[in-house]
Formats: C-alpha cells, sequence, structure tokens
C-alpha cells in the first residue's frame, strides 16, 4: 500500500471505532472495558493502535489510559473524552469524541463538536495554522465557552504523533506554519465552561510511555527490555497494560522506571484544567493536498 491508502485506511477504522463508541451508553463500564474493546476492535480490522486509547473524566483533559485491573467506572454525570489513534505501516489516524449520558453536557461537547466542524471546513494547504486557530476561538466564543489555550492539534509523521508543528485552539500572534499539501495534521479543540482557567496542568499520573532514545543503558536485561520495546512500538506510546502478556508486571514497572529515569523513555502525564472545570474535546486527522483536503476520520 503507498501512504495514501495506508492513511485512508487507517482513518476509516478510526472514524468507525469512534462512531461506534459515541453511540454507546458507557455508564457502568470500566474505563478499562472501554481502551480494551476498541484496541481489540482495531487489531481485528487488521490495523493497531497507535497509542493506548485515551479515556479522560471530567477535568482531566488528555492522556490518560486505563491501568492494568482498573476498576474505574464511568458514572451518570461524567464527561468523557475518548481518543483513539490507528496505524497503518506507521501512517496515523488520530479521532477523539467526548460522551455523556447528562444532557446538561450537551452544550459543553457541542462546542468542541462546531470547532472541529469549521476547522476542517475551511482547514487547506498552504493555509496558515494561525487562521485556523481563530476560527476554533471564534466558535467556542460565540457558543459561551473557553478554548483550552495551551492544547494544540498538530502534524503527523510516519510512527510519529507530534511532529513537531502545532495547530493552535486560540488566536495567536507573530509567525505562524503554513499547512503542506501531502503532510498530515490533527485537529483537536479542548473546550472548558467560561470560569475555567482555560490552561491545563501536568498531574502526577503518568501511565503512558514512549521510546524517546535508544542509547544503551549498559544494563543488560534494562536493554533487552528497550530492544523489545523498539521492536513492538518504535516511537509510539504504549500502555503498561500492553507490556503483560509477555512481562510480569512489578517487573515490566521497574524495567519503565529504569528507562524513565535513564530518558530513554518519556511517560506523558495526565493533564487536568487549571480550575478543575470539565472539558469537552473533538478530534479529526485532515490530510491537505492541492486539489482537496480529504478528512481522514470523517
Ligand atoms: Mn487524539
Ligand atoms: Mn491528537
Amino acid at each position: 500500500m503507498d501512504f495514501f491508502e495506508c492513511y485512508l485506511k487507517a482513518g476509516k477504522i478510526a472514524s468507525e471505532q469512534r462512531e461506534k463508541t459515541r453511540r454507546k451508553d458507557h455508564v457502568g463500564r470500566t474505563l478499562l472495558e472501554i481502551c480494551e474493546s476498541i484496541e481489540s476492535e482495531i487489531k481485528e480490522k487488521g490495523a493497531m493502535p497507535a497509542f493506548p486509547v485515551n479515556v479522560s473524566l471530567n477535568d482531566v483533559a488528555a492522556h490518560y489510559t486505563a491501568e492494568p485491573g482498573d476498576e474505574t467506572t464511568v458514572k451518570e454525570n461524567d464527561i468523557l473524552k475518548i481518543d483513539i489513534g490507528v496505524q497503518v505501516e506507521g501512517y496515523i489516524a488520530d479521532t477523539a469524541v467526548t460522551v455523556s449520558s447528562d444532557p446538561q453536557m450537551e452544550t459543553l461537547i457541542r462546542s468542541a463538536e462546531s470547532a472541529l466542524g469549521e476547522a476542517v471546513r475551511i482547514a487547506r494547504a498552504n493555509m496558515k495554522a494561525s487562521e485556523i486557530g481563530r476560527h476554533i476561538e471564534d466558535v467556542i466564543s460565540r457558543t459561551g465557552f473557553k478554548p483550552i489555550q495551551n492544547l494544540s492539534g498538530h502534524s503527523l509523521a510516519q510512527y510519529t504523533i507530534h511532529a513537531g508543528k502545532s495547530i493552535p485552539n486560540i488566536r495567536t500572534i507573530g509567525t505562524s506554519f503554513v499547512l503542506t499539501s501531502g503532510h498530515a495534521y490533527a485537529i483537536e479543540p479542548f473546550v472548558t465552561t467560561k470560569d475555567g482557567h482555560g490552561v491545563v496542568y501536568e498531574g502526577s499520573i503518568r501511565n503512558i510511555f514512549a521510546i524517546i532514545s535508544r542509547k544503551p543503558t549498559k544494563i543488560q536485561d534494562v536493554d533487552n527490555f528497550l530492544t523489545y520495546l523498539w521492536n513492538k512500538f518504535r516511537t509510539l506510546p504504549f500502555a503498561l497494560r500492553w507490556l503483560l502478556h509477555d512481562l510480569e508486571e512489578a517487573e515490566a514497572r521497574r524495567l519503565l522506571g529504569v528507562l524513565t529515569k535513564k530518558r530513554n523513555v518519556h511517560s506523558y502525564p495526565i493533564l487536568i484544567e487549571g480550575k478543575n472545570r470539565l472539558v469537552a474535546q473533538a478530534e479529526h486527522t485532515i490530510l491537505p493536498l492541492n486539489s482537496s483536503t480529504h478528512i481522514l476520520t470523517i
């Protein structure tokens, strides 16, 4: 398959999983069950998760995934961001949906969806990313909410989730990069309430990991583990629970601890709204070409 076919396949599977997730009633389900069912269905469809499914509740905006044996259960008035990544030969489709059984959450969720809808409608090759940020902020403000200013969309590359360019969710000043034809981008507005801080901070939980350096530690079992991780995930994020087919949990935690300390592996902290207000998110991956823009996860 060429890169375009890989992107189309990844996008189609990610979108199917997102829509299935949107329609489901999650109340009473555990976060573990939600993550594992989505991840296993991605594999059944002949692709791989590009990162552990993120299941971020309420004031947690992003980067929480289920722990092994995680018994956290979705409750009636929770608002849950479910962020799904699918990769085919390393080409990634990244998409997210916010769900809640509480009708009071509808306007917040719709604000994120509307901002995303407007952004993907206007996005095209040779457009400044700042232009997209301006539109996103305008829609969110108009609907009575506040964008999270330190979370943004991003360029994607093969086996790389954050490929260096950011697509802001707010009006920005100064120079801005221009979307390039043939490159994929994730656009992902995060929205909080007007009394929120509009900024996220790092929480103490870190349960998503990725290799950042393959420099040997000169500790035999740690280096073997690093090679094992590289063969399985390359530079893509992974979760502890993904390692437990091959390793005891305590051993996996110990080895990850060493690699994190030696800066071979990065651990992502969960990101929490600054005033602990509720957060909604919506996300699509787009592929602008000179002729037209493909919304890969539509
Ligand atoms: Mn995402
Ligand atoms: Mn993303």
